[in-house]
């Protein structure tokens, strides 16, 4: 039986670790949480935020638009959000409702207050290798890999899922790494021997248990990025776990593995933004 990647514990540990930093400091980071309409699985995820940000000692401002909020208000919010001093990451719940044009507001915010890394300056900086905002679930993946000592040097890597958020992302990181890393998507032929002679597999499709271990090498790292709501009303990965946790090496659970992570990652940005906009290493206080 495979080795879980468990992200809750390893959040905890990565949130401690900030919240002792931030003990020592007399002012204090905040991050400004836009949340456009009512989608219930957004306002879960900034309520995920919002209680470690209070756990930690991170300030943070929440602000809910209605669903039917004009694209020029939103882009007024965040113009105002830029301007504070004291606001360090701005972040933006997507999705946005289908009138307001999500590329756009992307782009309207400060690259050096874009703590989900998802402006092009900050996508194209990772590209290069040299970002300061690493979008927070890739980002999480990499740390929960290396928690556990996984190398990557020389792997074939399979990244199921094309999306900019994680997809794209997470297979420049792992080609940082040294793997050698297939993006796959909806197109992808012969996908089930492309994921049987991977390594490791990242799968970011958004469909409940479509990776079945006849997809899975023998010993193989599998992250599971899925989120899904099943009939039950329970929360499942892309992964069909059950199965595939008795052949993978390694495996992270849904809940409790990528997800966590990309919480703990976003912590880590809002420091990050607060360093660059103060001149100055947290860690060197
Ligand atoms: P997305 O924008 O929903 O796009 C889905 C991707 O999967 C597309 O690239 C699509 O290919 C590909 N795909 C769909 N069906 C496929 C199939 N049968 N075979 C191969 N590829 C297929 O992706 P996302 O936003 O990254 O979300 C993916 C999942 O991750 C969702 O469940 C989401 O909720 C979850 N998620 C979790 C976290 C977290 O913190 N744990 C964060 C973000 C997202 P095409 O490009 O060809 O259409």
């Amino acid at each position: 039986m495979a080795v879980l990647l468990d992200g809750k514990s390893l959040k905890e540990k990565i949130t401690d670790d900030l919240a002792k930093k931030l003990a020592k400091m007399d002012a204090k980071p905040c991050l400004a949480v836009i949340l456009v309409g009512d989608n219930p699985a957004s306002k879960v995820y900034v309520g995920h935020k919002k209680r470690t940000c209070e756990k930690i000692g991170i300030k943070s401002l929440t602000y809910e638009l209605e669903a039917d909020v004009s694209e020029e208000s939103l882009l007024e919010l965040i113009s105002k959000l830029n301007n504070d001093k004291n606001v360090n990451g701005i972040l933006l719940q997507l999705p946005l409702p289908e009138h307001i044009d999500e590329h756009k507001a992307l782009m309207a915010i400060e690259p050096i207050k874009d703590v989900d890394g998802f402006h092009p300056v900050n996508m194209g900086r990772l590209v290069i290798g040299n970002g300061d905002f690493i979008s927070c679930t890739p980002k999480g993946i990499i740390s929960l890999l290396e928690e556990y000592d996984i190398d990557l040097s020389g792997k074939r890597a399979t990244v199921i899922g094309r999306s900019n958020i994680v997809g794209k992302p997470v297979s420049l990181l792992l080609t940082a790494k040294d793997a050698t890393v297939s993006l796959a998507h909806s197109k992808t032929r012969d996908l089930k021997e492309l994921c049987r002679n991977s390594d490791i597999l990242v799968v970011a499709i958004g469909r409940e248990k479509f990776l079945t271990a006849d997809y899975v090498k023998e010993g193989a790292v599998v992250i599971d990025v899925g989120i899904n709501r099943g009939a039950d009303g329970k929360l499942y990965g892309d992964v069909d776990f059950d199965l595939v946790k008795e052949k993978a090496a390694y495996i992270s659970p849904v809940p409790g593995g990528v997800g966590p992570m990309t919480i703990a990652s976003l912590m880590e940005n809002v420091l990050i933004a607060y360093d660059l906009q103060n001149g100055k290493r947290v860690s060197d206080e």
